[in-house]
């Protein structure tokens, strides 16, 4: 597909420590449009690792004020802030409005929820987590590679894991991971294969070790058996 960056829009699941970073790139990277989806307020425990905001936005919703930030840096770009819960419905019709989905979410239902709805719609997934010292990278194709619920059949039960607010995460860790996840997703867009597409890649920010698993398509898997991507060409 060549259309330029220009004419792509992506769909961002959470505008925190990955996000963060994830939406300065793809700004400044010429994305036409980007969507921005979160739903809760900016904390002081949030500050180490969340470069679109500093002290003056303490309090304010996320979502505005990640939208502010990146307007005011990057005025040609449409940025459309939704302060709201990602919840199956809106799940997708967001999805469905976007060229690609990238999940900085922080949270297990919202992972699968972002999974399924993407794949379900053949939409390109980028996915990426930190949690500590680790960070986590899948790229998703629809009907090509193997998705989260090819790997994990279903999100943990919750308090088996614990969260970012629970367990705390390494600042520079997730400015690493955002960064990579933006850079991703300009290499789907721009028409290129993808760096995770099909491969699950954890590394380790204490030991610099990586660990690389290649994700095939699960036979049996109930959201791949139904993806509209097999006939959908990436963006
Ligand atoms: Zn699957």
């Amino acid at each position: 597909m060549g259309d330029p960056l220009s004419a792509k829009s992506v769909l961002l699941v959470g505008a925190g420590g990955l996000g963060g970073p994830v939406s300065l790139l793809l700004a400044a990277g010429g994305v036409g449009r980007i969507v921005l989806l979160d739903e809760d307020v900016v904390e002081t425990s949030n500050l180490n690792r969340q470069p679109l905001f500093g002290e003056p936005d303490l309090e304010r919703r996320k979502a505005v004020a990640a939208a502010e930030r990146l307007r005011k840096l990057h005025p040609g770009v449409r940025i459309e802030a939704r302060d709201e819960r990602f919840a199956p419905d809106l799940a997708d019709e967001l999805v469905r409005g976007a060229d690609l989905v990238v999940d900085a979410s922080d949270n297990f239902a919202t992972r699968f929820l972002a999974n399924d709805a993407a794949v379900t719609a053949g939409r390109p997934l980028v996915h990426g987590a930190v949690l500590r010292y680790t960070a986590q990278f899948l790229t998703v194709m629809p009907g090509k590679t193997g998705c989260l619920r090819c790997l994990f059949e279903a999100p943990p039960a919750e308090g088996s894991v614990p969260t970012c607010a629970q367990a705390g995460v390494l600042g520079a860790l997730a400015g690493f991971a955002g960064a990579l996840m933006g850079a991703e997703a300009l290499r789907l867009l721009g028409g290129d294969r993808g760096a995770y597409a099909g491969r699950l890649v954890t590394f380790d920010a204490r030991t610099g070790k990586s660990r690389l698993v290649t994700l095939r398509i699960r036979p049996g898997c109930p959201i791949c058996s139904g993806a509209a991507g097999a006939t959908r060409e990436a963006p």
